[in-house]
């Protein structure tokens, strides 16, 4: 039997903390009952640096039952990083993880059907939405057309799914060696390869508190995971500028013969129209050239994705880490 660890990032979630808990808590140890997993199994909760009262709710957990376990970041780092920083944590000590939300949006009975295609030998099993009756007609709507638009901006990614998936151990190991800053887990994961696959759910409402994700921080995330895993906003510029410049050849030559003929030419509209329209457009296009060079120069920083406070662990786990530390350590120094 093959030991499971839930990953489960919470930013300012105390008040879905205790419900959640107790339905994971009941899905485990009923999988291990069942004999799915071993004992060994855990549920870890990443605080995301939240401001309220998250991160007490966790060691108070972990005090009373050690399946539950806590790891704390040094301050909110967005649940991309607080996902990366869990799975990485755990992948030592673990045959697979399964990450999910901490409002359990994502129905939890799907992950019996996960353990099970892992058993039948998926690296990677997605979680994806069949059906959003749950969402607000605008959610459903940005959501889908972010995952069309993303397509077509090149960007490899399993269409309604979000960060609801199972990874093994060796999934996990070849996403360390992805190194980005600018960390995209949906349209990294297919990267790694292995064999994969689906499970089918549905998507349900938030069960308290409210939505982490505003229209400002959905559009910020839109744009940064296309600009980290494509570079064709690039070549699209590049063919506009081609165009425009085939365009304005065309125009020199249709004014010359006009003016050689002799007749003038009123156009000042025409004029003042294309010198705001040209000049809008190669703002736009240095803007976005910017955008990646910007990417660049973070990229060549190479900060850390998430610094770790704590980690609340089983004994021997939590000794594991700090000799990995050291070791860590050293080679540095080496
Ligand atoms: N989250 C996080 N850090 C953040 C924002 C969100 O760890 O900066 C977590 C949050 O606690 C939740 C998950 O990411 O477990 C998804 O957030 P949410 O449910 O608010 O997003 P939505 O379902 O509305 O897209
Ligand atoms: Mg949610």
């Amino acid at each position: 039997m093959d030991t499971l660890y839930l990953v489960i990032p919470c930013y300012n979630e105390e008040e879905v903390l205790p419900e959640t808990s107790k339905q994971l808590l009941n899905k485990i140890m009923n999988l291990i009952e069942n004999k799915k997993i071993s004992d060994k199994s855990r549920i870890v909760f990443v605080n995301d640096g939240s401001k309220d009262r998250t991160w007490e709710l966790i060691s108070a957990l972990h005090e009373k039952n050690s399946i539950f376990q806590g790891i704390k970041l040094s301050r909110n780092k967005g649940h991309q990083n607080a996902l990366l920083a869990g799975l990485m944590t755990v992948k030592d000590y673990c045959d697979m993880t399964i990450s999910l939300d901490a409002d359990l949006q994502d129905d939890i009975d799907a992950i019996d059907e996960m353990v099970e295609k892992y058993y039948e030998g998926c690296d990677v099993v997605y979680g994806v939405r069949n059906a959003r009756d749950a969402d607000t007609f605008f959610k459903k709507f940005t959501a889908e057309g972010y995952y069309k638009v993303m397509k077509h901006m090149g960007a490899d990614i399993v269409f309604n799914h979000a960060d609801y998936r199972l990874m093994s151990r060796k999934a996990l190991d070849g996403l360390k060696s992805f190194k980005e800053v600018n960390m995209f887990l949906r349209g990294v994961v297919p990267m790694i390869g292995y064999k994969s696959d689906k499970v089918y759910y549905a998507r349900k409402e938030r069960m308290a508190g409210e939505s982490k994700y505003p229209l400002k921080k959905m559009l910020a995330f839109a744009w940064e995971g296309i600009t980290s895993l494509s570079i064709r906003p690039i070549r699209f510029i590049t063919a506009i500028g081609a165009f425009l410049f085939i365009v304005s050849i065309a125009m020199l030559v249709y004014s010359l013969v006009r003016h050689l003929l002799g007749y003038t030419i009123v156009g000042w509209t025409s004029l003042i129209v294309s010198i705001w329209a040209i000049g809008g457009l190669q703002l736009l296009a240095i803007g976005i050239v910017g955008e990646y060079i910007g990417k660049v120069y973070m990229e060549a920083k190479e900060r850390p994705k998430y610094i770790i406070e704590k980690y609340l662990s089983d004994e021997e786990d939590s000794k594991l880490l700090s000799e990995k530390k050291i070791t860590e350590n050293h080679e540095k120094k080496a």
